[in-house]
């Protein structure tokens, strides 16, 4: 590694007036997808009022059956730039194809990088030739090595404003949908100078595991957490199962404001 190691200072990573790497805890909310304006907006709503840092959607999803709903494109870019500017969070979301930046670059405040593109260096490089921070998210069987090459990808074209996210990778137990590597959240920053967070809802699959692997993740040291929020979970159009309703967030924030000093 030389553009990404661990040289004395902690990188902080700004997105809008999110900062990672500053010894907050950020919390990154909202749903899986990007499914309409309104459910969109009232989420937003819901999740400010609760002091979340930032809003999270799917608008270009990477949906392992092609017959599964790919998402709203730049319509549901509209509505989060919508809500974004209604709600005074920023936004990130998923990039999928170099040849879509442009098109999103106007309407995030951060690109996404999923599990499943960890590794397009196509991607990689042309995120990192562009002054928007990047949350790269770990790959469903990449080693902590490939991971943080991936990193080194975009950081060696000049963008090193890149976010780590542990979200899980698979193993053999089928209860859970990925086993959420914990270990990587201290390793990851002994190893980086890059803030690290963690996705509870993608690397466990299951929504009673989402607080407990959030407190796990703050006392392992993470910068933050990001988590599926959707107004009705069994009515949603992808990862219902592992998304929690405005109640469960509540809770959620109610005990990580509890806790939170403790770290
Ligand atoms: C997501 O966060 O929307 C997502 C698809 O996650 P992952 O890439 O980790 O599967
Ligand atoms: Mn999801």
């Amino acid at each position: 590694l030389k553009h990404i190691k661990k040289n004395g200072n902690r990188k902080q990573v700004k997105a809008g007036s999110a900062i990672f790497g500053n010894g907050n805890f950020v919390v990154i909310a909202g749903p899986c997808a990007i499914e309409g304006r309104e459910m969109l907006i009232d989420t937003a709503k819901h999740l400010k009022l609760k002091s979340t840092s930032m809003l999270r959607g799917g608008a270009f999803k990477p949906r392992t059956s092609p017959y599964s709903f790919q998402g709203l494109e730049i319509e549901g870019l509209k509505y989060m730039k919508e809500a974004s500017e209604l709600t005074g969070m920023p936004v990130v979301t998923e990039i999928m194809d170099p040849r879509d930046i442009d098109k999103i670059y106007p309407y995030t405040d951060m690109f996404q990088i999923g599990s499943r593109n960890m590794q397009n260096f196509a991607l990689l490089r042309e995120v990192g030739k562009h002054d928007k921070p990047v949350l790269l998210k770990r790959g469903l069987a990449a080693t902590i090595e490939d991971f943080l090459l991936a990193a080194e990808y975009i950081a060696v074209e000049g963008n090193s404003d890149i976010v780590l996210c542990e979200r899980g990778i698979r193993g053999f137990d089928s209860y859970t949908r990925n086993t959420l590597d914990i270990s990587a959240v201290p390793l990851l920053k002994e190893l980086s100078m890059l803030p690290v967070i963690i996705d509870p809802s993608h690397g466990t699959g299951l929504r009673s595991l989402i607080l407990p692997m959030t407190l796990a993740g703050l006392a392992a040291g993470a910068d933050g957490v990001m988590i599926e929020v959707h107004p009705c979970p069994s009515q949603a159009l992808s990862d219902g199962e592992q998304s929690l309703d405005f109640n469960d967030f509540d809770r959620l924030m109610e005990k990580l404001m509890e806790v939170e000093s403790c770290f």
